[in-house]
């Protein structure tokens, strides 16, 4: 047979678990080679985070335009054009991020071998680019192969049935989009489209939407995503899509009766599932769950010696700064440094819907599951004086501490800035912090920040502000 390449650790996979497990094990010292069968960056950085969040961030824009303002701003002939969009996203955002990393990479000395690698045994896999093959026998292995879109028989993606990267590639801003699924993707991509004026029919197999976020915190997504005519059915079942030149139609049953909605794309949003059915774990002692998931420990090794694996491929929710942070502790284990971490403590999930959702740590709900003596404080952005100068007064910041130690132990956010305000609560979490810790760090005006502090202190029984 072919002569096998020694390498010392392998990575397969270039998304935000296996770029970012390449950097950290070279900067332990270890020499790495990174296998990828397609883009540098994975779906994150080529069409998930980054290029969605590029596209909801022009729909906003636009909507601002396009929308009569409070504040006496009146703006007149905006147009957008579409492929000029489509090409800053592209050229100005993706791909200057994963060029970016490229030169990380390269920086860190980790050598790339572009094709699709799938194991021969526990010490070696085989990487395939077209006709050509290579062997590598490793040392260490990190698997960080993600994940890819479910697909539902009856509505196989072609043509005008999209899923998420072909809902961010759209030749033209839909007149009628379709959402099969509304988690965080569909609900996100529906609120994008929602603001490029496209009309945008959600339906949902659950009784709600946004599934991780509780009703309190959706709703007021909710009522805007309703009040710009956005139409969501939960409880539904989608029978059948059916494809015309210009359209699909796509029968589902809801409250009881069938109803038929015609639209010009159909996005399927329904999950993802894991990327090791094609990986050759047979010919290890890799062991997978029910659902496709590799076993990991909290060191992230998997049942093999040596092999360990990261990211959409292991349990837990599919993040991309879940992905990273097992990336290092992965990196750190094979390099001798066995730090292992609790990772589902206070690992905060965001939804980028038009008012942001964010959470971290405990939740109303899973304090009352877990019988624990906490409770929950609210404070509203209509009594922050910043938010109101943004004219973004609606949603609310929410804090869950200890009764008897007063620690924080989880936080929830609807409204602007909750995506970045959430990082100061995950650390306060993660350090064991209490409200008055908070409520004593001064925190400057006019931030939407101080809502958090404002919210401590409410915690603490000392509200100034509500
Ligand atoms: P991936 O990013 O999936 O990377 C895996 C890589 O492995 C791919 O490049 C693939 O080509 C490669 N690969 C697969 N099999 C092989 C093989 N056999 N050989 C060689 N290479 C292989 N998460 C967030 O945290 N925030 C967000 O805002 C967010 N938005 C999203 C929006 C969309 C539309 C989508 C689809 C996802 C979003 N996610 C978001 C989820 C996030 O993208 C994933 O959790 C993250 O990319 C997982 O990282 P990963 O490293 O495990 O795998």
């Amino acid at each position: 047979g072919a002569q096998a390449t020694e390498v010392e650790t392998v990575v397969i996979g270039s998304g935000p678990g296996g770029y970012v497990a390449a950097i950290r094990a070279a900067e332990l010292g270890q020499k790495v080679t990174l296998i990828e069968s397609g883009e540098i960056g994975g779906v994150c950085l080529n069409v998930g985070c980054i290029p969605s969040k590029a596209l909801i961030n022009i729909g906003h824009h636009y909507r601002d335009e396009m929308t009569e303002q409070p504040f006496g701003l009146h703006a007149t002939g905006v147009s957008l054009d579409w492929a000029a969009t489509q090409d800053w996203k592209q050229k100005k955002v993706v791909e200057r991020l994963t060029g970016g990393v490229a030169m990380l990479l390269k920086k860190h000395h980790v050598d790339i071998v572009r094709g699709t690698a799938s194991f021969n045994d526990n010490e070696q896999i085989n990487v395939i680019e077209g006709d050509n093959h290579e062997l590598f026998q490793f040392k260490n292995c990190i698997i960080a192969t993600g994940s890819r879109p479910v697909q539902i028989p009856g509505f196989e993606f072609a043509n005008r049935i999209v899923d998420s990267t072909g809902a961010l590639s759209l030749p033209a801003v839909p007149k009628h989009l379709i959402v099969i699924g509304g988690g965080v993707i569909g609900s996100e991509l529906g609120g994008l489209y929602l603001n490029l004026g496209a009309k945008v029919t959600i339906i949902e197999g659950l009784d709600h939407v946004l599934n991780g976020f509780d009703a309190e915190l959706i709703k007021p997504v909710l009522d805007d995503f309703k009040a710009q005519g956005g139409e969501i059915y939960t409880s539904a079942k989608a029978k059948s899509a059916v494809q015309t030149d210009n359209g699909v139609a796509v029968t589902f049953e809801a409250d009881g009766k069938e109803q038929t909605v015609t639209g010009d794309y159909l996005l399927v949003s329904v999950g993802r599932r894991p990327n090791t059915d094609e990986l050759g774990l047979n010919n290890t002692n890799v062991k997978l769950d029910e659902h496709g998931l590799i076993q990991v420990d909290d060191r992230m090794a998997t049942t093999a010696a040596h092999i360990y694996a990261i990211g959409d491929v292991t349990a837990g929710p599919a993040l991309a700064h879940k992905a990273s942070f097992q990336a290092k502790i992965a990196a750190a284990a094979i390099s001798g440094d066995p730090q292992a971490r609790d990772l589902h403590y206070s690992l905060p999930a965001v939804a980028y819907t038009n008012y942001e959702l964010a959470t971290t740590g405990e939740t109303p709900e899973s304090i009352k599951e877990k019988n624990l003596d906490a409770k929950a404080y609210k404070f509203p952005f209509a009594a922050n004086g910043r938010a109101l100068a943004m004219n973004a007064g609606t949603g609310f910041i929410r804090l869950i501490s200890d009764n008897q130690s007063k620690a924080l132990i989880g936080a929830q956010i609807v409204g602007p800035g909750a995506s970045d305000l959430i990082s100061e609560l995950s650390l306060a979490i993660e350090n064991g912090l209490t409200t008055e810790d908070i409520s004593l760090t001064i925190h400057p005006h006019p931030t939407l920040g101080e809502a958090i502090m404002d919210a401590a202190e409410l915690a603490d029984g000392l509200p100034i502000h509500i």
